[in-house]
């Protein structure tokens, strides 16, 4: 699957799940009663857009990979060795729980710059996979990315709080949907991992890059605005 796919998959499942499961689910293991506010519902579909990245950090000419530089492509690379290579553990049920869990003590322990530092991060490949940045590598994009992240990171840091309860969650649900997303093309992925079974529904592959962009994404699209309209024109 694309970049741009999987980040939009990622804002459809976060304003999905904001539109049928309840605060308390949402804002886990925290367990807040009441409403999601509009800020933060809609930060949290650009966040989660961005980490339905996460798993591909195992691919060095993936969209991660090109998100900042020789900065995110060294990383890339390095996570790609210690992980075993495309589609091993990043693309696991364990990692979604792992990076859920990482998200949480962080905003836990280290506090209000873990969480800014990670949103800067999630908004960057955000940025990158929504193609809102000049295309292709150089430092025209990179500098187009860095200052819409840090633009979004000044805003996120004026309206949310210390740590977003919702945080974990939209993290874990983005790699989530990107799982279930490479589970639809023909390499599968081991979501069990360290288990040797792949999970594989392809379905997607036969489709090609060209339905991707002008009918899936688009798709996703639409499918977010209408749910995120949904829960907006719904609250009390
Ligand atoms: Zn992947």
């Amino acid at each position: 699957m694309l970049g741009h796919s999987h980040a939009t998959s990622g804002a459809l499942a976060w304003a999905g799940a904001a539109a049928a499961l309840p605060l308390s689910i949402l804002t886990f293991p925290a367990a807040q009663i009441g409403h999601l506010g509009t800020v933060d519902l809609l930060m949290g579909t650009f966040l989660t857009a961005g980490a339905a990245l996460l798993p591909d950090a195992d691919h060095p000419s993936g969209t991660i990979s090109h998100a900042l530089g020789p900065i995110t492509h060294t990383a890339c690379k390095i996570i790609s060795t210690v992980s075993g290579g495309h589609r091993h553990a990043t693309h696991s049920l364990a990692f979604v729980a792992a990076i859920a869990y990482g998200t949480w003590a962080g905003e836990h322990w280290i506090g209000r710059w873990f969480t800014l530092g990670l949103v800067f991060f999630l908004l960057a490949l955000a940025v990158r996979a929504l193609n809102l940045c000049p295309p292709g590598e150089g430092l025209r994009s990179y500098a187009t990315i860095a200052v819409l992240a840090v633009a979004g990171t000044f805003a996120m840091d004026q309206w949310i709080s210390d740590k977003p309860a919702w945080l974990p969650f939209s993290v874990g649900l983005g790699a989530l949907a990107h799982l279930i997303g490479d589970c639809l093309t023909d390499r599968g992925c081991r979501l069990f991992w360290p288990l040797d079974i792949r999970t594989r529904i392809p379905i997607i592959d036969r489709t090609g890059n060209k339905v991707e962009t002008w009918v899936i994404s688009p798709l996703f699209v639409l499918g977010t605005l209408a749910a995120l309209w949904y829960v907006i024109t719904h609250q009390p």
